[in-house]
């Protein structure tokens, strides 16, 4: 299997060559899809030469959460996963931007309700930015509920959630649509398969609030920030499908997406059909703060190898 970028990976804080990084076919993972995962950037800035892992801390603190919730009897603590992923970053040498993955997963080939043994790997692969980001992409409704809180818990990056992201997704796709947006079992307007959603109203942000069965996003959390930083009311509610078509704006965003304009909706143009200003402009701001190119919220930029 060759390796997509980065030759080696870490395996419980051991740095492994990519083909070797394996679990077992009757392990806890496998079988029930019990896991954890993250998936982070690493931006290069040539000016600086460096490396800044985006909001690490902050994605590390939602996996150790997720071990909780999924019960692992061990719960990796956050400088042992920083320093596992900073030390596969230099040992592969990554002076380029990024995507990071990481997965606490249950190994072992015990039944349904054991705990551990619990594994810990990371790696990096490539994802480039979408041409999505600049040109915007056109999303569709899905048939699919996003799964409810008392079903499986939206807040964790837990692998056999993304079953149902999956389905919501390949419908989506099939249906010739760049991606889905999902509503919840009570109809109302949740997140995107891999990115929180944000519709523009009269100047004005809003967003699903965290009881919308969403995952709390680090990237929502950051481009609410940007926006009241630039003097812009964000509105965290509950919102319907219907209001969506009466928006201005709309986007979505995520570590993986970054941000992503959203021109069309289930085949009907949002505002006219193009990435708007508002959206633009936090596209911009966004991409200025995970670059280091602005001194703002230094604390969300972890240097790779500044302190090498
Ligand atoms: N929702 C879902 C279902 C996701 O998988 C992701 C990607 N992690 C997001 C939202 C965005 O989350 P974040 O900004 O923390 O990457």
């Amino acid at each position: 299997m060759p390796a997509p970028t980065a030759a080696l990976m870490s395996l419980n804080g051991r740095i492994v060559p990519y083909d070797q990084c394996t679990v077992h076919a009757f392990s806890g993972v496998v079988k029930y899809g019990a896991a954890v995962f993250e998936g982070l950037r690493g931006y290069w800035n040539p000016e600086r030469g460096d490396m800044y892992v985006f909001r690490l801390r902050e994605h590390l603190e939602r996996l150790r959460y997720g071990m909780r919730v999924l019960r692992f009897d061990t719960v990796f603590d956050v400088d042992f996963m920083a320093d596992s992923l900073i030390a596969m970053i230099r040992a592969n040498d990554l002076r380029e931007t990024v995507h990071l993955r990481m997965i606490a997963f249950l190994d072992g080939d015990d039944e349904l309700a054991a705990t551990g043994p619990v594994g810990l790997v990371c790696g990096a692969v490539p994802r480039p930015r979408s041409k999505a980001v600049m040109d915007g992409v056109h999303v569709a409704i899905g048939t699919y509920a996003r799964l409810g809180d008392n079903v499986l818990p939206p807040r964790v990056k837990c692998t056999a959630n993304y079953v149902n992201n999956r389905a919501a997704e390949l419908e989506a796709k099939r249906n010739g649509y760049n991606g889905v947006l999902m509503l919840t079992e009570r109809g109302k307007v949740s997140e995107g398969s891999g990115a929180c959603f944000f519709m523009v109203r009269n100047g004005v942000l809003h967003t699903p609030d965290t009881a919308s069965d969403i995952l709390e996003s680090i990237t929502r959390d950051t481009v609410i920030q940007l926006a009241r930083d630039a003097g812009m009311a964000v509105h965290e509610r509950t919102i319907d499908r219907h209001e969506i078509y009466a928006a201005d704006e709309a986007f979505w965003c995520g570590s993986g997406y970054e941000v992503q304009p959203i021109v069309s909706l289930d085949r009907l143009p949002i505002g006219d059909g193009t990435p708007g200003p508002v959206t633009r402009g936090l596209r911009d701001a966004y991409f200025a703060a995970v670059e280091g190119r602005s001194e703002d919220h230094p604390d969300w930029r972890t240097p790779v190898w500044a302190n090498a």
